[in-house]
């Protein structure tokens, strides 16, 4: 058990790569939080554990100031700790930047970057009371690469690679580090709403899609899966020591070799 007791928020834990890692963590002997909007926290919780001792739903929409302080506040109280955030909630809209809504770019960089410093924030708060800490944050291989009808997105998770460095550089007086995960594509609900999408935006077909956009870089043409996700996820929080911090590790058969 690598985080035997150790309690861990994860943010958009009710789906895809963020259920996953909850998962995992769970597994491995942590105490985890299912930090998502609305009811499906509660709901996830109870499936991971039924008797309610060991995981929890706390509702919060991440660009909420009140709601993320509340939430985490929520976890103190109970467990009077905090070892892991993962910063994962997340969401995706694709249009060429000549046609992207304001407010559409607004919710997407609020999600994305307002979510991951208010979750920081809080979480820090309480990390370096107790001297140690973890933060993960989701970015993508987009942190370091470009791809057409994607703005928002690449711009927010390239903005957590330097909020990452930094968190890693100030927290590191207080025991926490700070480190990304970029994925490829994995195929959560939120890309298997992107292929119909980018098929329309692109005029190919779906297949082309996945062949020759979402996998015409990879090394195999493979999907990278949530499990290979949560397992880069596991060894960033149970790493032993603060050596790693400021890094990112990119998880994304051979797209992106940064
Ligand atoms: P998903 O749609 O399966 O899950 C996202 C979760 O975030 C959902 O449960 C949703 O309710 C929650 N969420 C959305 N807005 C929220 C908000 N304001 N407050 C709280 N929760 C909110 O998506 P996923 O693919 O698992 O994505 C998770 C993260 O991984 C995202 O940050 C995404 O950008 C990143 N990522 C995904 C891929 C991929 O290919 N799927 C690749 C690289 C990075």
């Amino acid at each position: 058990m690598r985080l035997q007791d150790k309690v861990a928020v994860v943010t958009g834990a009710a789906s895809g790569i963020g259920k996953e890692i909850a998962t995992v963590y769970a597994r491995e002997g942590a105490r985890v939080v299912i930090a998502d909007l609305n009811a499906e926290a509660a709901t996830t919780a109870k499936e991971l554990d039924p008797s309610g001792e060991r995981a929890m739903g706390v509702a919060m929409d991440v660009t909420n100031e009140q709601q993320v302080d509340a939430g985490i506040q929520q976890v103190i109280d109970r467990w009077n700790r905090l070892d892991v955030l993962v910063s994962n909630a997340g969401i995706q809209i694709v249009a060429p930047v000549v046609e992207f809504e304001f407010a559409k770019w607004q919710k997407m960089l609020a999600i994305h970057l307002d979510g991951a410093f208010l979750t920081t924030r809080a979480a820090l708060r309480q990390m370096y009371r107790q001297n140690s800490g973890s933060v993960i944050y989701m970015g993508s291989v987009h942190s370091k690469e470009a791809s057409v009808l994607k703005a928002p997105y690449v711009t927010a998770k390239h903005g957590l690679l330097g909020l990452a460095k930094v968190v890693a550089k100030e927290g590191a007086a207080h025991g926490v580090r700070a480190n990304v995960i970029c994925p490829g594509f994995v195929r959560t609900p939120l890309v298997e709403k992107q292929i119909p999408e980018q098929s329309r935006e692109l005029g190919i077909s779906e297949e082309d899609v996945i062949k020759k956009v979402m996998l015409k870089e990879t090394v195999d043409g493979e999907f990278t899966t949530v499990a290979d996700v949560a397992e880069t996820a596991l060894f960033l929080a149970a790493f032993p020591t603060n050596a790693l911090t400021g890094q990112s590790i990119v998880v994304s058969h051979g797209w992106c070799m940064n």
